[in-house]
């Protein structure tokens, strides 16, 4: 019989959870109301609330009327601007914790300090950040970048909420050499650390995981990518991809999800597994 197991913290983080309960609530007969980019990085959850009359949309241009829902990564303030000159309506699903990372830059710029965001310059929530610190604000990913930076009065130094906290700190001790008035604020979410401790500790129990997740979710990504050092590994979407072959030979089954992966998908992933 095989044994099937759920890693113990898995799926939607509070932020995502809010995100959706908001544009959800949003939905009226009469007025339309659009989510500014996916609202997560799931496709089967954006269906979903087009079918529950959300749509999408990747710029404020291809609408003139209608409510904007920022989603959890947050935006920068000239898109704040843009909504109100346009007179749209908006629903701000901003995570708090990207909003502590947003006003903490801004605080650092106000103050005259450089700022630096340690995370993916491409991600939109570090774009976002970047946005609300004004010109000049950088963002390094690596501690080569953070070397290559020059010498500054003043460093203000904030997060990507989904950094990793080992490199975080790797990468904040090259730049500590590189300003005497450095101000560190730590805003990496918990929610990150506890789905890839779980399931790292989850893929070193079982002979193989299914990672359950958006292909374009980039956490999902890297939890297939942390379970596949300890297992076989497979990173699906839905449980229609879940193959007879991946049981032939094994008892035990370890089950994580991404951020983004809504509870339904999990719970069809798990049951076809347990029918296996
Ligand atoms: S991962 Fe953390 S910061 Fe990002 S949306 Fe979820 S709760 Fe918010």
């Amino acid at each position: 019989m095989l044994e099937v197991r759920l890693a113990e913290n898995l799926g939607f983080c509070y932020g995502v959870k809010r995100a959706i309960q908001l544009a959800e609530d949003s939905a009226e007969p009469d007025t339309r109301s659009y989510t500014l980019g996916p609202i997560i990085h799931n496709p089967q959850m954006v269906a979903r609330l087009a079918e529950e009359g959300i749509g999408k949309i990747d710029t404020l241009d291809e609408i003139s009327e209608g409510t904007v829902i920022v989603r959890s990564h947050g935006v920068g303030p000239h898109v704040y601007e843009k909504i109100e000159r346009k007179g749209l309506g908006l629903v701000d699903a901003t995570c708090p914790h990207v909003r502590k990372a947003q006003s903490a830059a801004k605080a650092f710029a106000d103050d005259g300090c450089q700022v630096v965001i340690v995370g993916d310059r491409n991600h939109p929530e570090v774009q976002s950040i970047l946005e609300w610190a004004g010109a000049g604000a950088v963002a390094v990913a690596s501690e080569a970048e953070a070397e290559d930076l020059p010498l500054y009065g003043r460093l203000g130094i904030v997060s990507q909420t989904t950094f990793s906290g080992v490199k975080f700190k790797s990468i904040v001790n090259k730049l500590l050499d590189k300003s005497s008035d450095v101000r560190i604020l730590r805003t990496i979410c918990t929610a990150t650390d506890q789905r890839q401790s779980a399931a790292v500790k989850l893929a070193g129990q079982v002979e193989c995981m299914i990672v359950v997740g958006g292909r374009n979710s980039a956490n999902t990504t890297k939890l297939a990518q942390l379970c596949a050092e300890k297992c076989k590994t497979y990173h699906i979407e839905t449980a229609a991809e879940v193959c007879d072959e991946w049981f032939a030979t094994i008892k035990k089954i370890g089950i994580t999800a991404g951020a983004s992966t809504p509870d339904w998908i999990i719970k069809e992933v798990y049951e076809k597994c347990q029918k296996k």
